[in-house]
């Protein structure tokens, strides 16, 4: 999404909000974009930044083509700065360092444009450091902080920022996006299920180790229906050896989410929703006489639960032991 018409067909509020404020030159000193994963927060960032510095708009539009479009898009205009999350979370030494960035002129203008991308991962002593920052804004720097997660932003930041939400994408729209890129449908069905990115997408399709993933998903999930006891040396063997780091993790467990799932849709009719298997799939009917549908909403919410505790930094073999005992019980 280079344009905010681009940004407008599927963000049609949070681009209108924006605009209105450029157009009557009143852009607020921090917004807080929050919206799920590939609701076009970088995107609108991007923009955000290439509007204020852009030498050619047309209209509301940046020209895309200028040398500062041009370097806002490669990363490499030095008034903008990205902070991200080292390791877990943004520390107070990163949102210091930003501030000592800022304290001196801007390289080639006064204006300057902050972006902190994961912003609910901020720790309490970054979260109060920066508010200090906010609580005294320079009408040149404008903040863009975005987030996935609005809940676990405190509020007195918040309250100091516009708040726009990002409506989540349609996966229909999405899957017929994909397939109009080329990808078969079975695959587009897929993606659209776990991912609302283009690149992305297009990325684990042609990824050997997502390919690898979705196999050792389905030999779980034999396993977890045919009750067997190997499950915990399988664990161990081939689920640990797989999926390593805590994203890994998290992805193993939406595939996982999704088999489930779709047993889920086998069992009360809704096959035309089901995304990893196909109708008449033998394994997804001995799936299904595995398991009742109230025990596979069970299940659906302990696989969200180790999602969680994945994501909360709990040790990832107590997780996925836990989850499997829990299942099988
Ligand atoms: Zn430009």
């Amino acid at each position: 999404m280079n344009t905010w018409s681009q940004v407008a067909d599927i963000q049609p509020l949070a681009s209108k909000i924006i605009t209105n404020s450029m157009e009557k030159g009143r852009i607020s000193h921090a917004y807080l974009l929050q919206g799920e994963r590939g609701t076009g927060k970088e995107a609108i960032a991007l923009l955000v930044a290439k509007s204020l510095f852009c030498t050619a708009m047309q209209g509301i539009e940046p020209c895309n083509e200028c040398n500062n479009c041009k370097r806002i898009s490669s990363g490499n205009h030095p008034d903008i700065h990205w902070i991200e999350p080292e390791g877990l979370s943004i520390t107070k030494e990163q949102v210091n360092h930003l501030q000592k960035e800022f304290s001196y002129s801007g390289m080639e203008s006064n204006k300057k444009v902050y972006v902190i991308k994961d912003a609910d991962t901020m720790t309490v002593n970054a979260a109060n450091s920066l508010l200090k920052f906010l609580e005294e804004p320079s009408k040149q720097t404008t903040a863009m902080m975005l987030t996935e997660n609005s809940g676990s932003i405190i509020p007195t930041i918040r309250s100091r920022c516009q708040v726009i939400d990002l409506k989540p994408l349609n996966p229909v729209h999405f899957q017929k996006q994909l397939l109009s890129e080329g990808m078969k449908e079975p695959d587009a069905i897929l993606m659209s299920a776990l991912t609302n990115s283009l690149d992305d997408a297009f990325e684990r399709i042609g990824d050997e180790w997502f390919a690898e993933a979705r196999t050792r998903m389905l030999q779980l999930v034999e396993m977890l229906a045919a009750k067997s006891e190997n499950v915990y040396l399988y664990l161990h063997s081939h689920w640990l050896t797989h999926f390593k780091d805590r994203k890994q993790l998290d992805q193993g467990l939406d595939l996982l989410l999704l088999a489930i799932r779709d047993v889920l849709y086998y069992h009360i009719g809704n096959e035309a929703n089901m995304t990893i298997f196909k109708s008449g799939n033998a394994f997804l009917e001995k799936s299904a006489m595995a398991f009742s549908q109230e025990r596979l909403s069970d299940i659906l919410n302990l696989i969200l639960q180790a999602k969680r505790k994945i994501k909360q930094n709990v040790q990832p073999t107590l997780v996925m032991e836990q989850l499997v005992l829990q299942i099988q019980r």
